[in-house]
């Protein structure tokens, strides 16, 4: 039956419930929804605004690289308009304006040239050559072979022929066993000009090779003259003025000292000439002049002026620092960085821009520095919106939770009317009932026996007496429960308010088998309130102690002082109530055994009473009770000034 009525109950609840998840739920996601679109919207337009803001600023700076280059082509077309060949080459690569370049002449390569310039007859054809030949190769004489080379040295007057001569003399002093000698010969050569120009049947210069010799022959660089030789001759392969040495035999040598000389000073001409020569060696890609473009070697970059005199080139990352630098001046907006992007890089930047006409395909991008702003303005519109979404839902569930409550009350106070109904019409019927067959009885021909109508008069003005009773109660209730009780706020002596209960109450509780005690401490402080009241609550405390014992009714009620209040005792030896029961009591309708209560004329509203009033008055009441023993209500005043 219970599990019944339970199920009844949630089944009605359930629908409300739903309703209420719905009025929280549904405007709660469209809340969200919104902030969700809103937010994204506000992305957009931020990140509008950063490009605008922005894009001036990337096309001014690629326009500050065009200058750059501009100048810097301007200076390169100047140096090799200005200087030879070799030198410009010299000038430009150590001077860091490009990696290595190329000078043309009429479309003819110039430096580095492409094949040995000079072409000479192989010997001198002097008898005294043929001589010394015939020594050194014919005979093997070396030791006369190197004399006879000597005095070529000294008495010819061809350079070329005194300087094949003295390489000659070293060569076969050390083929005879004096390398120290022939090491000699090399170093401490003449120092004219005429002999330092010597060029050999294939254009090299014989002086240069001549200090090789030397430096092969003296192989360790710890030897004395090995560093001041080695030295001399990369100081010479440096020199662009000076004597005309052929590019490929400055590679040649280089190549040669390092390979003898692991710390030989690095030296930016000859990476370009390298690098011009590997370019040189290429089949040469179709140039557009006036542009920086892929040179055909991984990471470089060409550049052939218009007037075609010459092909500059380029690696990657000089052309990176050219531009960084060109735009290193320029001060972006605060938070933002401007870098190059080389043509195929990946990479997250806020905006790019074509550098323009002289490099095409690279880039100017902006970046964005430490915090993204779009991130940072995005954060805090989020922020906004959170808030905003969180506050409307806190109000959404606030208003739905008032509402719950007081649709919850709504409904308990619609419970109330329709229990209140029922059980006052149950009461009001018992009494009704008996005065109706009373009546009857007396109208179906009992009247003439006075002793009996007597009787029947007596239990119709009891009933009727118990239904005033009722009413009453009802009507206190009623009274409470629109708030409409209204209490007087008189000074009152606490001594008459018992007398006037116990009046009230009257014979029924001298009545034999009851035995009354009231103790009563003199002088028992006064109380402000209604008497009225206050007498109702204890007719209804002393009601409740006659209604709930049996045959022999022992009630006590104690009056004393207590830290301010006036405290009274009703203790009772009647049923009691089990210790659960000691809150629900004060209950509106609470009865603990319901039968037993009615049958003794209760209707569940006395103690409910006794508790509004006594809060009314700053007061309070509670109960104990051991089942079958007694109870005992101790009611709290505070007593007046
Ligand atoms: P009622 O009109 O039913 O007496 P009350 O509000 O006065 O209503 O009391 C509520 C219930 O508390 C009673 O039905 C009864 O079960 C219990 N009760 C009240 N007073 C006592 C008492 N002195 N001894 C035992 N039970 C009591």
């Amino acid at each position: 039956m219970g599990r019944k009525i339970a199920a009844g109950h949630g089944q009605r609840l359930w629908p409300a419930f739903a309703l209420l998840g719905a009025v929280v739920v549904l405007p709660t996601a469209g809340v969200f929804w919104f902030m969700n679109q809103a937010m994204q919207n506000e992305q957009l337009v931020i990140r509008q605004r950063l490009a605008d803001l922005y894009r001036s600023q990337l096309r001014n700076a690629a326009d500050q690289i065009q200058i750059a280059f501009a100048k810097k082509f301007e200076f390169l077309d100047h140096t090799v308009r200005q200087h030879p060949a070799p030198e410009s080459f010299s000038l430009l690569a150590d001077a860091g304006e490009v990696d290595a370049v190329l000078i043309y002449d009429n479309g003819k390569l110039k430096y580095p040239e492409p094949i040995p310039f000079h072409r000479l007859s192989a010997e001198p054809q002097t008898p005294r050559w043929q001589e010394a030949r015939r020594l050194e190769f014919g005979k093997n004489d070396f030791n006369a072979a190197a004399r006879a080379y000597a005095v070529i040295v000294r008495q010819s007057a061809d350079a070329r022929e005194r300087a094949l001569a003295l390489v000659g003399e070293a060569r076969c002093l050390n083929k005879s066993g004096k390398k120290s000698k022939a090491i000699e010969v090399l170093v401490h050569s003449p120092a004219d000009a005429a002999y330092r120009d010597a060029k050999d049947a294939q254009g090299r210069s014989i002086a240069l090779n001549a200090q090789l010799f030397a430096l092969q022959l003296m192989k360790d660089p710890r030897h004395p003259l090995f560093q001041e030789t080695a030295k001399l001759l990369v100081e010479q392969l440096n020199d662009y003025r000076g004597t005309p040495v052929s590019s490929s035999q400055r590679r040649f040598l280089i190549g040669q000292v390092r390979s003898l000389w692991p710390d030989c000073p690095e030296n930016a001409t000859f990476a370009a000439e390298e690098l011009a020569a590997s370019f040189a060696g290429l089949r040469a890609p179709q140039l557009i002049p006036g542009r920086i473009q892929p040179a055909g070697i991984k990471d470089v970059w060409a550049y052939s002026n218009p007037g075609k005199s010459y092909i500059a080139l380029f690696s990657k990352a000089r052309l990176m620092n050219f531009m960084e630098s060109a735009i290193a001046s320029r001060k972006p907006a605060n938070g933002v960085r401007l870098t190059v992007i080389p043509p195929g890089t990946e990479g997250s930047w806020l905006q790019s821009e074509k550098i323009g006409d002289s490099i095409p395909s690279w880039n100017l991008a902006l970046y964005l520095d430490g915090e993204d702003p779009l991130q940072s303005a995005a954060r805090q519109k989020t922020a906004f919106y959170v808030w905003t979404g969180v506050l409307m839902t806190a109000g959404i569930a606030l208003l739905s939770i008032l509402l719950a409550v007081y649709l919850g009350r709504q409904m308990r106070l619609t419970r109330l009317k329709n229990d209140l109904i029922a059980t006052v019409s149950h009461e009001l019927k018992t009494p009704l009932a008996s005065m109706r067959l009373l009546v009857d009885t007396l109208r179906d021909g009992h009247s003439h026996d006075a002793r009996l109508v007597e009787e029947y008069l007596q239990m119709i003005a009891k009933e009727n007496a118990r239904l005033t009773s009722l009413i009453e109660g009802f009507l206190t209730f009623s009274r409470m429960e629109r708030n409409k009780a209204k209490f007087d706020q008189k000074v009152l002596q606490t001594g008459e308010i018992v007398d006037a209960a116990l009046e009230s109450i009257g014979n029924r509780l001298h009545a034999p088998g009851c035995r009354l005690e009231v103790d009563l401490q003199e002088p028992l402080p006064a109380v402000i309130g209604d008497r009225d009241a206050l007498v109702t609550v204890f007719v209804n405390l002393l009601d409740n102690a006659l209604k709930y014992t049996g045959e022999s009714k022992e009630i006590c009620l104690r009056g004393f002082a207590s830290n301010g209040n006036v405290c009274f005792e009703i203790e009772d030896n009647g049923i009691g109530f089990p210790r659960s029961a000691s809150k629900k009591i004060f209950e509106r309708f609470y009865q603990v055994d319901r039968t037993l209560s009615r049958r003794a004329g209760g209707c569940g509203l006395g103690l409910s009473i006794v508790q509004f009033i006594l809060s009314a008055h700053n007061g309070s009441i509670t109960a104990a009770s051991r089942p079958g023993k007694g109870s005992t209500f101790t009611v709290l005043l505070p007593a007046a000034e």
